[in-house]
């Protein structure tokens, strides 16, 4: 089955994710951009979203009820839910608002997905069961620290386990709503000669002796979303916070499983990536139509619509991408290789296209007017960077071209 046509239900989803868009995120990001600031955790924007029942990670606190949730929004239906492929067109809505906004929603966030994958049933309970009230909470994931960002197994945060507590000492940086979060989810190293077989993930509360926000980052982009350094100093977090218990990291498979949540946020993210490029696209498109008499037949006219053409054409290619590896992933099939493509492919056109844009609107794309253009230059350039670098997923990439012994993989095998 190969289905391009969205269900009713799922086409009013995204009506009201447009909506959003559009008549909250643009205003607040444009806003956050011009002051260089995040928006501050108090801002009524958080308790409006929140009473409207929007979070980032809610799902999977229990299965049972993540599915009574997800249909209470897209309806009943025989057909399958298709949730990555629907999140990640939202994804693409959102981001096409203003991305840093999208990221600074509250909710588990980042947190969720190792959460779900290897917390136990109590601690599932006491990390959702934080979210439930009607104040905006925030959930954070700390893997990345200086020396350790695509290598994740460099991590050098030390967790030495003192009766029946581990200690925590080391530093993490570049976390998302790390300084506001209420539980971080942070992973430190038993012993760093292991690589991954030492490593632990614990539930960091906020609060907890030790724990401390060391910095919030200046960056080129995304203004209106926080990042933080944190600083764990002889930091004591009971064994019962240790993600899954200790039984859970005796086999391999812990790691690997978490780490399978990427195939799910990496297309994500490729989607993310299209929503700017689509914003200065179309503020582009718009500018030249309003400005220009495009349907004269004159060299300039052909010339800008054959380049609106070209971007138009790029960002479709790339959201396909993005769409198929989404699509694999309801149908239940592998999708590592295609959510590396989509990761590895999307970003670089959305800079492209946007790149393109400024150079089409000339010294004027730097102006106040096109406001929309060259805060989508800044923002996009860490898409090739966080959850995993364009190189790092080439990487990934090449390697499944072949199977073992270096045997090429045949068109059609996965
Ligand atoms: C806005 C923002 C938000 C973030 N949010 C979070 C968060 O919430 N939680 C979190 O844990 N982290 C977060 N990160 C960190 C992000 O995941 C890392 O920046 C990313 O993993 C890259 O790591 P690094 O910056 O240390 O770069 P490095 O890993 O040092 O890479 C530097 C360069 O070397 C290249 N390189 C590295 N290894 C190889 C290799 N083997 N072969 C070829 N080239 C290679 C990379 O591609 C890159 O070009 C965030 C980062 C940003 C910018």
């Amino acid at each position: 089955m190969m289905e391009f046509e969205l269900s009713q239900n799922h086409k009013q989803v995204l009506e009201l994710v447009k909506w959003l868009a559009k008549e909250k995120l643009r205003p607040l990001g444009l806003e956050c951009d011009k002051k260089e600031e995040p928006i501050p955790p108090d801002h009524p924007f958080f308790k409006e979203i929140k009473q409207m029942g929007i979070e980032i990670g809610v799902m999977g606190s229990d299965d049972v009820k993540s599915e009574s949730r997800l249909k209470s929004f897209i309806g009943e239906s025989k057909e399958p839910p298709m949730i990555a492929t629907l999140s990640i067109l939202a994804a693409e809505i959102l981001a096409w608002g203003d991305q840093g906004v999208f990221m600074s929603f509250p909710g588990p966030g980042l947190a969720s997905p190792p959460i779900r994958l290897m917390a136990t049933p109590e601690q599932k309970k006491i990390f959702f069961d934080t979210f439930k009230g009607d104040e905006p909470k925030w959930g954070a994931f700390g893997l990345t620290e200086p020396g350790a960002g695509s290598d994740v197994a460099r991590i050098r945060t030390s967790a030495k386990k003192d009766g029946k507590y581990y200690i925590l000492n080391g530093e993490k940086m570049y976390i998302t709503n790390g300084a506001r979060a209420e539980w971080v989810v942070v992973f430190a190293t038993v012993d760093p000669k292991l690589g991954r077989a030492g490593h632990r993930a614990f539930l960091v509360r906020k609060g907890t002796p030790g724990f401390k926000v060391s910095r919030i980052e200046k960056k080129m982009g995304l203004h209106a979303s926080e990042t933080a350094g944190l600083l764990f100093e002889d930091c004591a977090v009971h064994e019962d916070f240790l993600l899954g218990g200790e039984d859970y990291y005796k086999s391999k498979e812990g790691f690997k499983g978490a780490m399978e949540t990427l195939n799910m946020t990496r297309p994500a993210v490729g989607a993310m990536a299209i929503g700017i490029a689509r914003a200065a696209y179309e503020h582009t498109r718009d500018y030249f139509a309003e400005n220009y008499m495009l349907n004269a037949v004159s060299p300039f006219a052909v010339k800008i619509k054959a380049e609106l053409e070209r971007m138009k054409r790029k960002l479709d290619i790339a959201r396909l991408i993005c769409v198929r590896a989404a699509w694999l992933m309801d149908m239940k099939k592998p999708n590592a290789r295609e959510a590396s493509q989509a990761k590895a492919y999307a970003p670089p056109i959305a800079l492209d296209v946007i790149t393109r844009c400024l150079e089409l609107l000339g010294e004027e794309g730097t102006l106040e007017y096109h406001h929309i253009v060259n805060k989508a230059y800044r923002d996009i350039k860490v898409f090739d960077i966080f959850e995993g670098t364009g190189q790092v997923q080439r990487i990934v990439i090449s390697k499944r071209l072949f199977a073992s012994k270096g045997k090429p993989v045949e068109w059609g095998e996965n």
